[in-house]
């Protein structure tokens, strides 16, 4: 099969690669129908991410079909289409039982990590009863993957530990896929104001449309001293980070307003500052987290239901041979203006 493989930093390639086999007895094989390439990728291509050991089979999002399962899976079919999630879950383990899957010891973020992934024609999935999610009838599997990660993510790390409330004032620190995908997921929430700021005036103008009420066209000291002028020098209740560098993390803390919440989603490569001496004693809460996936049968039932229209996020398509391609258009995204890829095998 043709597969996407991260083959050291710097270097990835499509190669022909044997199909995955079961190895375990909750394991299914399924069959790509759907993938796309995620920030996290273009992390792990630059080295950044130690767990990643080349060569791997990057991807950790996708739709697909089951084409075999263990004896031990009794919820999938050969023949079932799956939304995959980025997150695989034992289910069982002390993590599991406590709804933070992404810390599964068994299990987390796995896919296209430690174990090869989803850019290719079939992928293994481990724990799949609990990894995986049938597809509704009828379904959108367009939108379907953007609820692999992306959707979750900017939901969970974003807005749910970002404690966004109705009438809430909140800033979103970039506007890539996540920090879009916290754009339209903080909506359920009615917030008073969404500020995103970002340098592209292109990805402005898309979160314009997605429902900010107001756009930064810059980074660093100026963005946090616009947004400390728009709210009366108050700064802002949510600050989400959905960057991964420091400067991103510091306008966080600069526009944090007192009793506020700093809401990390960023890979971070590089360590940050935490400016104390000003935040002590502003009654502020940091968090971080790794998506766990436990709100995608939710937002599933949104996106069901119209309420959520992920497809927006989707600015171009390929085929799966034409991969090195889409990571290209990706990679390039203020030229190319992508944001979500769709690669269809
Ligand atoms: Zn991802
Ligand atoms: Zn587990």
């Amino acid at each position: 099969m043709k597969a996407l493989v991260y083959q050291a930093p710097g270097q990835k390639a499509l190669e022909e690669r044997p199909i995955p086999e079961i190895a375990a007895p909750t394991d299914a094989i399924v069959k790509i129908v759907k993938t796309t390439i995620c920030g996290t990728d273009l992390h792990i291509l630059k080295g950044d991410v130690a767990t990643c050991v080349a060569p791997r089979i990057l991807g950790h999002e996708g739709v697909g079909v089951v084409a075999k399962v263990g004896p031990g899976v009794t919820t999938f079919r050969p023949g079932d289409r799956v939304l995959i999630s980025c997150i695989s879950a034992c289910g069982r383990c002390a993590y599991c039982r406590r709804g933070m899957y992404s810390h599964c010891m068994t299990g987390g973020w796995i896919l296209g990590n430690t174990i090869d992934g989803t850019q290719a024609e079939y992928v293994r999935i481990p724990h799949a009863d609990t990894s995986l999610y049938p597809v509704p009838d009828g379904a959108d599997e367009d939108a379907l993957v953007m609820l692999s990660d992306i959707l979750p993510t900017g939901f969970e790390c974003g807005v749910l530990n970002g404690k966004v409330e109705p009438g809430s004032t909140i800033a979103i620190v970039g506007a890539g896929p996540i920090g879009l995908a916290a754009l339209l997921t903080a909506q359920f929430y009615s917030p008073a104001e969404i500020i995103v700021i970002d340098p592209d005036e292109n990805r402005l103008q898309v979160a314009k449309r997605f429902g900010a009420t107001a756009t930064v066209p810059a980074a660093g000291d100026k963005a946090a001293q616009s947004v400390v002028a728009m709210t009366g020098g108050r700064g802002v209740d949510t600050a989400i980070e959905a960057v991964g560098v420091p400067a991103s993390f510091i306008t966080c803390e600069d526009i944090v307003a007192p009793g506020g919440t700093i809401a990390n989603i960023g890979v971070h490569g590089a360590k940050v500052d935490l400016h104390l001496e000003r935040l002590w004693a502003q009654n502020i809460t940091i968090t971080t987290r790794l998506v766990d996936t436990v709100t995608t049968p939710m937002l599933m039932k949104t996106v069901q239901s119209r309420k959520l229209d992920p497809t927006k996020l989707i600015t171009h398509r390929f085929p799966l041979d034409r991969i090195l391609d889409a990571y290209d258009t990706f990679a390039r995204a203020a030229s190319t203006r992508a944001l979500k890829v769709v690669i269809e095998a």
